[in-house]
């Protein structure tokens, strides 16, 4: 394929799940069934047999932990300001107020260190994300939020298949306390069109989860049924969740896969270029993206014009958050984070998924070489 466009992202799917998908089209029974229960039965099994619900997206994930917490009104929640907007825009969905903590320029994921002096009365919980599938160092984070009595939402939309001291993601860092929400986007590392799913912690109720899942329908033994908490529409489908299934298998291939590719861009990145290059874990991280930062005086937006003419897709995850209007309207502003601003003007996501070719990478490389003077100054 290395004359063909080259995407930054692509997801890969067997013929195996194709027939799936098609078998399910055929049962009759296309919405929440048998296969939702199979997922959610082997993610459970993944994350060391904690109880998991899935959904039809991570932010639903993201929002029914924030509601099984009790977060809302009048709280507030911590979080970085370096993620997809969907981390924050849950925060404000519930009522709650989010806290923005800058991000460590090593890892630009929350700066842990900066989160004690940012808690304040009012906050309730912790929402770290492993941005680029490079966890937050779990031990730390924990015990941070142990000392504090602040509930963890671990957003790991990004990171199904990295692991943290030998551990897989999912599994519980937090004493059986903590949430892990997982994306099943199509951008994902698994991917069930589109999903995602809520690891709960011990103390919570997982019948709740699900009423506040469905409309908060609680079905009786004779038949009826009763109301008596409100929830959403955020149910996955059965057709959904034999994707994520049929993709669940190839999860350490993936991964395997993915760090291969990161370890060539690691080689061939002349570093002459004067790119920035992400943290070389090759142990925890699932290699979810490849971001590098571009020098300080490069155009960006010529560069991914200039890629795209080369036949390479490039991605941009993400501006800074806070600075666009809607969070700017609440009071934030530019400067408020420095780390993060200048990593969200600078980032670019280069092609990074299983199914591409070590020359693949070869191709992306040889496209920067060319471009990247060009666009310099
Ligand atoms: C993808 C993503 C989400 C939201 O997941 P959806 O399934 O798209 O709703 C939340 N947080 C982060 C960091 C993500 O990358």
């Amino acid at each position: 394929m290395s004359s063909s466009f080259l995407p930054f992202t692509r997801p890969a799917i067997d013929e195996e799940t194709i027939a799936a998908v098609t078998a399910v089209l055929r049962s009759g029974w296309l919405t929440s069934g048998p296969k939702v229960l199979a997922f959610e039965a082997a993610l459970s099994q993944y994350c060391g047999g904690r109880p998991v619900r899935v959904f039809n997206s991570g932010t639903a994930a993201l929002e029914i932990a924030l509601r099984l917490g009790k977060v809302g009104a009048g709280d507030t929640v911590i979080t970085t300001p370096l993620t997809w907007v969907a981390t924050a825009n849950v925060i404000l969905e519930v009522g709650a107020t989010p806290i923005f903590v800058d991000v460590d320029p090593a890892t630009r994921n929350l700066d842990l260190d900066q989160i004690e002096a940012a808690i304040q009365p009012t906050t309730r919980a912790i929402i770290p994300v492993d941005l680029a599938g490079l966890p937050v160092d779990r031990q730390h984070l924990h015990a941070l939020a142990k000392r504090h009595g602040l509930r963890v939402i671990e957003d790991a939309a990004q990171s199904f298949g990295a692991s943290w001291a030998g551990q897989p993601i999912g599994t519980s860092f937090g004493e059986g306390r903590d949430f892990v929400a997982f994306s099943f986007h199509a951008n994902k590392n698994l991917t069930s069109g589109e999903g995602g799913a809520l690891v709960l912690p011990d103390d919570v109720d997982p019948g709740l989860c699900e009423r506040l899942r469905l409309q908060g329908v609680r079905r009786l033994a004779d038949g009826g049924m009763e109301v008596d908490v409100l929830g959403g529409k955020f149910n996955l489908t059965d057709i959904a969740a034999v994707i994520g299934l049929g993709q669940l298998k190839h999860l350490p291939e993936f991964t395997e896969r993915r760090r291969a590719l990161a370890r060539r861009y690691f080689e061939w990145i002349d570093p002459g270029l004067g790119l920035e290059l992400p943290a070389a874990d090759f142990v925890n991280s699932n290699w979810h993206m490849f971001q590098v930062l571009l020098p300080a005086g490069a155009d960006r937006g010529e560069f991914i014009a200039a890629m795209k003419t080369h036949g390479v897709g490039i991605g941009v995850h993400y501006p800074a958050l806070h600075l666009f209007s809607l969070y700017r309207r609440l009071g934030w502003k530019d400067g408020d984070f420095p780390v993060a601003e200048d990593i969200g003007r600078r980032t670019v996501s280069l092609p990074l998924f299983p199914a591409m070719q070590e020359s693949d990478v070869d191709r992306v490389c040889h496209a920067l070489h060319e471009i990247l003077p060009e666009v310099s100054r």
